[in-house]
């Protein structure tokens, strides 16, 4: 069997895979892989499937399968798995990361004294979490710790999931428009399909807190980048801290990244130490238990 690593995963574990058979990260041998190991930077479309005659298995280490084609997988008979669990800490350590930047004006702070040698102790006014409220899009494995997280810091943390209808940790809201209301800061935690792509329009933003802050650790298509640009210009919406985005890395044109307010990461949500490791354990999970079928 010819395991091919795709992506970046933990340095650990081509070895660990071994007793699977012989493991590749040569991209050039996609036509003789039985087993392809991909994040997100690998696109599964039907033509790099149809690239792949020997493929049985696809493993996605990381959530969202939005880079993988299922139907024409399914198609192929190729069965498609992920590592729902592992990175669910990590995506939500960042997010609050990026929810605290925008209120200490840490970016801001930073850059004034690193880059230009200014001491902004006056003019930067710093806010509190503490008692804001969250309010998560979805309420998920990543959402779950995010309210966590944002209980400890004494906020108020609602959520609109149609599909959940109980938490422990968020109080539901019926319906977006709900949570749009209310929200001091918005967490973006849905999956990328045909009901979230594009949610936060110019219409989501109206009905949306002036002054919200959105956190955006899900998916960038879930938003529409020209009207966030729009409502970040007029101060509708106070800032918009991203690590995802409509393309990795964006187009050089995306209207963020010269939009006022907005704090950016390259896309890191899943990629802590920790997190590599442990979607390693499951990827050796998953090939034992498949290999035993
Ligand atoms: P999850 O499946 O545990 O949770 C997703 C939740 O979204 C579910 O509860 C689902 O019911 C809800 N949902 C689906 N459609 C909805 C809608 N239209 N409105 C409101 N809620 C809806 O997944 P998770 O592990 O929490 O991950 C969530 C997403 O985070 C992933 O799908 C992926 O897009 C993203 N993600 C990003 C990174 C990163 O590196 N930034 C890493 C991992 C995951």
């Amino acid at each position: 069997m010819v395991i091919l690593i795709c992506d970046a995963f933990d340095k650990s574990l081509p070895d660990r895979l071994k007793k699977f058979g012989e493991v590749t990260d040569n991209v050039a041998r996609l036509p003789e892989a039985d087993v392809a190991l991909v994040r997100s930077k690998t696109k599964c479309t039907p033509e790099w499937i149809a690239g792949a005659p020997k493929l049985k298995m696809i493993i996605r280490g990381g959530v969202g399968l939005d880079n993988i084609d299922q139907p024409a997988a399914k198609a192929r008979g190729i069965e498609v798995k992920n590592t729902p669990a592992a990175s669910s800490v990590a995506v939500a350590e960042l997010a609050f990361g990026l929810m605290l930047a925008v209120p200490n004006h840490l970016i801001e702070a930073h850059n004034a004294m690193k880059l230009e040698g200014k001491f902004l102790k006056k003019e930067l006014k710093r806010t509190e979490l503490y008692q804001k409220t969250l309010g998560l899009v979805g309420i998920g494995r990543i959402a779950g710790e995010v309210a966590k997280r944002a209980a400890a810091f004494g906020m108020r943390v609602l959520a609109y999931d149609p599909y959940v209808k109980h938490s422990d940790v968020a109080i539901l809201v019926p319906s977006l428009k709900d949570l749009l209301r209310q929200a001091d800061y918005l967490s973006l935690h849905v999956p990328l399909n045909d009901d979230t792509k594009n949610m936060i329009n110019k219409e989501a933003i109206a009905g949306m807190k002036d002054g919200v802050v959105i956190v955006n650790t899900g998916r960038g298509k879930c938003i529409v980048e020209a009207d966030l640009a729009e409502a970040l210009a007029s101060g509708k919406v106070a800032a918009y801290a991203t690590d995802v985005w409509y393309s990795d890395p964006p187009d050089p044109s995306s209207p963020l990244l010269s939009a006022p307010n907005v704090i950016m990461t390259p896309h890191i949500g899943a990629s802590s130490k920790e997190n590599l490791l442990r979607i390693g354990n499951e990827v050796v999970t998953l090939l034992d238990a498949w290999t035993k079928k």
